[in-house]
């Protein structure tokens, strides 16, 4: 559900987006000083793009409180490319605003995405928050690139993985999408090309595989982290099938799509709700694990800490 939902500077802002969802309200729990931006992972095909996307998210962080934005970037580019972009999105909800700095919250790419922007200008950055993050690369990106050390994966299990990447973007777009440009997209996702970005780009990551990072960062930034570790989570959700077959190339605990060690940033709150990559963002339409805390529930309790944290 939309609050006042207005889409704000599309001229300013070329092909990228930016829309407010609500103003602060309600009881204060997640009034946090600094406007929360959400940032969204690859799959950006239109109808889930910017708004949809958070499903029901932005609502259940605006109605007490929280100034919320939804910013739009490219779904298929790479890391520093949807950063930049992401950049000039908070500079225009800055200006906007008139606030100093912004919250981010990114899913997926969306969380190296977010660390990006931290990392070139910290002054305007109150924190990152990934949830499911590709932060140290996705075994499925290398297995559908063909980065894995060959023979280490069955072809077949390679081809049903990207097969069933490929229904759950058709589902979710309800239209047959071109699902050849997020795989493609999935080359910022391999584990080399992460690596490469980290040490770019090295705030809030833990300092080996699977560690912690450090809560605030040497630039002042917070950081922070969680993720789901499930695939078939809702008897009635479609997209889970296509993520029992992405997951299928793991070797070991991951949502789908990311594994729980890969998605480690600064403060790890959890990396293994009952939730696929898709319910990380109350996907597909709600449909969640319903004996598992709600997805809404963990960015609400999120946008508290950080308001206790002053931020
Ligand atoms: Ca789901």
């Amino acid at each position: 559900m939309k609050l006042n939902a207005m889409v704000l500077g599309l001229a300013l802002l070329g092909t990228a987006s930016v829309s407010q969802e609500a103003q602060a309200t309600g009881s204060g729990y997640t009034q946090t000083q600094y406007p929360i931006v959400l940032v969204h992972g690859l799959f950006g095909f239109d109808s889930l793009a910017g708004v949809d996307y958070w499903y029901g998210i932005p609502s259940a962080l605006s109605k007490d409180g929280a100034q919320v934005y939804v910013v739009n970037v490219s779904a298929a580019n790479s890391t520093e490319v949807r950063g930049e972009q992401l950049l000039d999105q908070i500079q225009s909800i800055l200006a906007l605003t008139g606030a100093k700095k912004v919250n981010l919250i990114g899913h997926s790419h969306g969380g190296p995405t977010a660390r990006y922007a931290a990392s070139m200008r910290p002054d305007l950055v109150a924190s990152v928050t990934s949830v499911g993050g590709v932060n140290w690369g996705s075994r499925f990106a290398d297995a559908v690139r063909g980065t894995l050390p060959e023979g280490s994966l069955a072809e077949d299990i390679v081809a049903g993985a990207a097969n069933g990447f490929s229904s759950i973007i058709e589902f979710l777009s309800g239209s047959p999408a071109d699902p050849s440009d997020s795989i493609a997209a999935l080359n910022s996702l391999t584990t080399a090309d992460t690596v490469r970005f980290n040490g770019l780009y090295p705030e809030g990551m833990p300092d080996h595989y699977c560690g912690q990072g450090p809560m605030k960062a040497s630039n002042g930034v917070y950081y922070f982290s969680w993720s789901g570790a499930s695939k078939v989570t809702n008897l009635l959700d479609v997209s889970d099938a296509g993520l029992l077959a992405t997951s299928l190339v793991f070797n070991e605990p991951n949502d789908g799509l990311v594994s729980s060690c890969s998605s480690h940033l600064g403060m790890v709150i959890r990396d293994n709700y009952g939730m696929n990559h898709l319910d990380e963002v109350n996907q597909a339409f709600g449909l969640v694990n319903l004996f598992e805390t709600n997805p809404k529930t963990l960015y609400r309790a999120q946008a508290n800490r950080l308001k206790n944290l002053g931020l």
